[in-house]
């Protein structure tokens, strides 16, 4: 189980938060990345991402660029069986 939800994760909302970047679309709890069914590239590839954002390292721009390539790197990843989508970052 990834969250509060009975059934099966249905979709998962991405945002640059380095301490919970994924969360259920649904009943909003936090996932843990370790325990998705994914690739440890695309899962250092998310935490990789946050961490930059927080460290000052990307403009929201860049972020929100990344983010949107994120989500197709994580739908692949998780077999098109659980949505992604990407809360941008608001432009400054
Ligand atoms: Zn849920």
């Amino acid at each position: 189980m990834y969250c509060l939800c009975e059934t099966p994760l249905q979709s998962i909302h991405l945002q640059s938060d380095s301490e919970n970047p994924l969360t259920c679309s649904h009943c909003a709890a936090n996932l843990e990345i370790g325990e998705l069914t994914i690739s440890p590239l695309v899962k250092k590839a998310v935490m990789q991402w946050a961490d930059h954002y927080e460290q000052g390292k990307l403009t929201t721009k860049e972020a929100n660029d990344a983010g949107h390539q994120l989500v197709y790197r994580l739908q692949a990843a998780l077999d098109g069986r659980t949505l992604v989508f990407y809360i941008p970052l608001l432009e400054k």
